[in-house]
């Protein structure tokens, strides 16, 4: 059975039990001609008749909505607003001192009363805690949309709190809590069913509100499904053995108390240190695995690496011998795809190395005396194939002041080439603008195309691991290009940026300070704590 099967588990038990015990209090109170054993003489009819509504209305709740259950669902929705109703029109009552004749409605209660109006009525938390729990549920996959917070557990929660004072009051001897008028009280029984009742409609819907962390698979969930049971009956029963002995007259009542908080106190803490400790177990053997995919990321392409690059030589071997020897057009074509689909791979595997040297802190500049002008020229001049077979032509590089700095050649050289295969990729054939400018202290490179642009929601996005907007080209990489991009430029604590209009084209601007003494470009890698296991 999944986790999913086994907590859906809750709400068809609670609904089962429930039902049962309320037609079996129901039954009773018919065959005793509204005279029922004691035991279940505080459960009134009413009161058993709203409860297996409820326990029917979870039943028919439990399956979210979907094709073919529209109907139950509403036939639920029917029955937990018919309990609505008893149970408001019954706080109505109350309210204003008066009698609608609702109580003895089926059958007249023949118990001693002082005021005989009340006879067969639902005690006034009873009726709230029925209220709250039914409208949770009526709302549990039709909330109105103006309710922008308000959920159904804003309303399941507080139905469990009556319920559980009650339950604490029996515990304890204490019927201020649970005895409301001379005669009206919440049964126990009833209290214990509308608890069941409302942690079963709670657990209807399990991923959603305040349900989303306990019946998470994630480390928290684990961690809040061990802490709830202890946390909720840990000091019930301290708190009730501790009124035990006091109660004997081993201890007087002040020094029980101060027991009772003493040992509650260190209970706790042991507990939260003992959490404490499993959760960073947990995240200890989740970073391990982390760091295995990482390496394993990292074995994959070097080993991937050697043959793609042989096959690459190969297929530009293949292509300079057809043209020589005036190979056919077909052949001619072929080879040319394999290429294609040769460099794509071989991109794959740099953005994947790079990747993996950025996580695992192998990442170092080594950096040297560049002029910026000279290396632009240098990649538009390799990358002129390209620019020509898009149609947008070479770049024009619209101003070049003599901008030099020290910075790692290879890896600026990367940063380039990305921001310039994303305009050929992305610019439409449209003319490429490149601006290099002195900003003093540092210089700033901008590469403007006129093609599809990124909208602007998706602007900072386009800088994270595997972010790409719209459409996936066939040309698309993985969606790293320009996360590696600005690891580099951040390594070299510099600045990148977009200014983009959707239709009307991208200019990509990046900053670099002329001398940066830094030569570590770990940005995001992973914990001291695992670089070093
Ligand atoms: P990819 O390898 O998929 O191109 P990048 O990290 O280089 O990944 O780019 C991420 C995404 O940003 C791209 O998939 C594309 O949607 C968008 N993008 C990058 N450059 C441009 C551009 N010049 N014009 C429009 N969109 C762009």
């Amino acid at each position: 059975m999944t986790f999913k099967e086994r907590v859906l588990l809750i709400p068809k038990s609670s609904a089962v039990i429930v039902f049962s015990i309320s037609v079996l209090v129901m039954i009773s109170w018919l065959i005793s001609q509204g005279s029922p054993p004691d035991i279940l003489r505080h459960i009134k009819f009413n009161t058993a008749f709203c409860l297996a509504m409820t326990s029917v209305s979870i039943w028919l709740m439990k399956d979210p909505p979907r094709k073919g259950n529209g109907k139950l669902i509403s036939l639920a929705q029917c029955l937990s607003s018919l309990t609505v109703v008893i149970a408001g029109a019954t706080f109505f009552q109350y309210l204003f001192g008066i009698d609608i004749g609702l109580d003895e409605i089926i059958i007249s209660d023949k118990g001693a009363y002082s005021q005989k109006s009340l006879a067969g009525r639902m005690s006034p938390p009873t009726s709230i805690s029925l209220i709250l729990l039914n409208f949770g549920l009526i709302i549990l996959d039709h909330k109105p949309k103006r309710w922008k917070r308000i959920g159904a557990s804003t309303f399941l929660i507080p139905a469990i709190i009556l319920p559980i004072f009650a339950i604490i009051g029996y515990m304890y001897g204490e019927d201020a809590l649970y005895q409301y008028l001379p005669d009206i009280r919440m049964a126990l029984i009833t209290s214990v069913c509308l608890l069941i009742l409302a942690i079963g409609a709670l657990f209807c819907r399990p991923g959603e509100g305040a349900l989303k962390v306990l019946t998470s698979e994630m480390i928290g969930g684990i961690g809040v499904r061990r802490l709830v049971p202890v946390v909720f009956l840990l000091p019930m029963i301290l708190g009730y053995l501790v009124l035990l002995v006091i109660h004997k007259g081993y201890l007087d009542f002040q020094l029980g108390f101060a027991l009772l908080i003493g040992s509650l106190i260190i209970l706790l803490m042991s507990i939260i240190v003992f959490a404490g400790k499993k959760l960073d177990g947990l995240d200890l053997e989740r970073l391990r695995l982390i760091q295995a995919r990482e390496e394993l990321l990292s074995i994959a392409s070097h080993e991937l690496k050697t043959p793609i690059t042989s096959m690459l030589l190969q297929t530009q071997l293949m292509q300079k011998v057809l043209k020589r020897e005036n190979g056919d057009e077909r052949t001619k074509k072929y080879v040319n795809q394999v290429e294609t689909q040769v460099v794509k791979l071989n991109r794959l595997i740099e953005d994947m190395l790079d990747l993996s040297r950025i996580r695992t802190g192998k990442f170092i500049l080594t950096k040297e005396q560049i002029d910026m002008c000279e290396m632009v020229r240098e990649v538009i001049g390799r990358l002129k194939p390209l620019f020509e077979k898009s149609g947008s032509g070479s770049p024009q590089i619209d101003s070049c002041q003599h901008t030099s700095g020290t910075w790692d050649r290879i890896r600026i050289e990367q940063v380039l080439n990305n921001l310039f295969t994303n305009s050929i990729r992305y610019g439409g054939g449209k003319p490429i603008h490149v601006k290099i400018t002195d900003q003093g202290s540092s210089v700033q490179i901008s590469v403007k195309d006129s093609g599809i642009g990124i909208p602007a929601e998706k602007q900072d996005k386009i800088f994270d691991r595997f972010e790409r907007v719209g459409m996936i080209k066939e040309s698309s990489g993985l969606g790293l290009g320009l996360y590696i991009t600005k690891q580099i430029v951040v390594a070299h604590a510099g600045k990148i940026w977009v200014e983009s209009t959707v239709g009307a084209g991208s200019t990509f601007h990046v900053e670099l300070p002329k001398n940066d003494s830094s030569t570590q470009g770990v940005l995001e890698s992973l914990p001291k704590q695992t670089r070093e296991t």
